[in-house]
């Protein structure tokens, strides 16, 4: 697979943009994340042509459509602000990219809970950033997150498996256009997208099956839209030992009862939160390898993201 390309706040990559002329490095995305993304840097302030150092800013009024405002000067940089970002929107929709990670809190590029202040000065957490709300509504289906919610296990197993699954799905549209790519994408995303959404397993399920009643293009978007919301939706012990019970089935034949039940205690250790999910998905790992199970060998639920990010080592 290619490098993913990800849209990322400047400062996060250690770049001295910020308004103190400082930087927020962000080690887990440069050094980890890094080795298997691309990323475009994007700093609002700076781009639309601000100076580094330059006076800090903040949101003000309505928090559903505030204004960006300097603070000790009161200088109004939302048109600027606007009318830079429409325009960057536009360069960025050719760049291909899989998601972006903001910078958390910032008035221009936080995604949520940015602190808007009213007339007496008061905050509310309520706002978004003023580029990341440009960019959000342009990209609706793009993976989003923040560098301080990718610090939550959750949160970053849940982005870093959207970016690999919507990697996927272009290159397979790239490949060739054709309903048997998405039948093949679907056949192999199967146990992924039930771990997060049984609902769109059964509807996504009903969408391929009658593929080739719709034009393509008509197909490709509604699969895309559903495959997005899908794992959008969060995985839980509960979804995942379902999935992983549905995997034991394949193996009814094959095991002995002692090496059934020895499953079965994982399987249960980890719906109850005493071991991690990388526990059970190897073991059965180890099965699919063992007996060359074919169908459970292309699902992508045991295998989705590289195994060096350790991120089933803390869910
Ligand atoms: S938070 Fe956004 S605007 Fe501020 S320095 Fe970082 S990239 Fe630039």
């Amino acid at each position: 697979m290619e490098k993913i390309k990800l849209g990322i706040s400047t400062c996060l990559l250690g770049e001295n943009v910020r308004y103190d002329g400082g930087h927020k490095l962000d080690r887990f995305l440069t050094d980890t994340l890094g080795q298997y993304v691309e990323y475009v840097p994007v700093c609002p302030e700076v781009e639309c042509g601000l100076p580094v150092p330059r006076e800090s800013m903040h949101l003000e009024g309505d928090p559903d459509s505030p204004r960006l405002v300097t603070i000790r000067t009161k200088q109004d940089m939302t048109d600027r602000m606007v009318q830079w970002a429409q325009k960057r929107i536009v360069e960025l929709e050719k760049g291909d990219l899989c998601g972006f990670i903001f910078k958390s809190d910032s008035p221009s590029s936080g995604m949520e809970r940015v602190k808007v202040y009213d007339e007496k000065g008061m905050p509310v957490k309520k706002g978004v950033g003023m580029f990341a709300r440009i960019f959000m509504e342009h990209f609706p289906l793009l993976p989003v997150e923040d560098e301080e919610r990718l610090h939550d296990p959750k949160l970053r197993d849940n982005f870093i498996e959207r970016i690999f699954a919507l990697k996927r799905w272009r290159e397979a549209l790239e490949r060739k256009e054709s309903r048997g790519n998405v039948v093949d994408f679907h056949t192999k995303h199967k146990l992924l997208i039930l771990s997060h959404s049984p609902k769109h397993y059964q509807t996504m399920g009903k969408l391929v099956a009658k593929a080739k009643d719709l034009p393509l293009k008509e197909l490709y978007q509604k699969y895309q839209t559903l495959l997005m919301e899908s794992l959008y939706l969060k995985t839980s012990p509960k979804k995942n030992a379902n999935v992983l019970q549905h995997m034991m089935g394949f193996f009814k034949e094959q095991l002995s009862f002692d090496e059934k039940q020895e499953l079965l205690d994982v399987i249960d250790f980890y719906r109850k939160g005493y071991i991690p999910l990388i526990v059970p998905v190897t073991l059965i790992n180890h099965y699919v390898r063992k007996y060359d199970q074919l169908y459970l060998k292309q699902q992508v639920y045991l295998n989705p993201h590289p195994l060096e990010l350790q991120l089933r080592n803390h869910v």
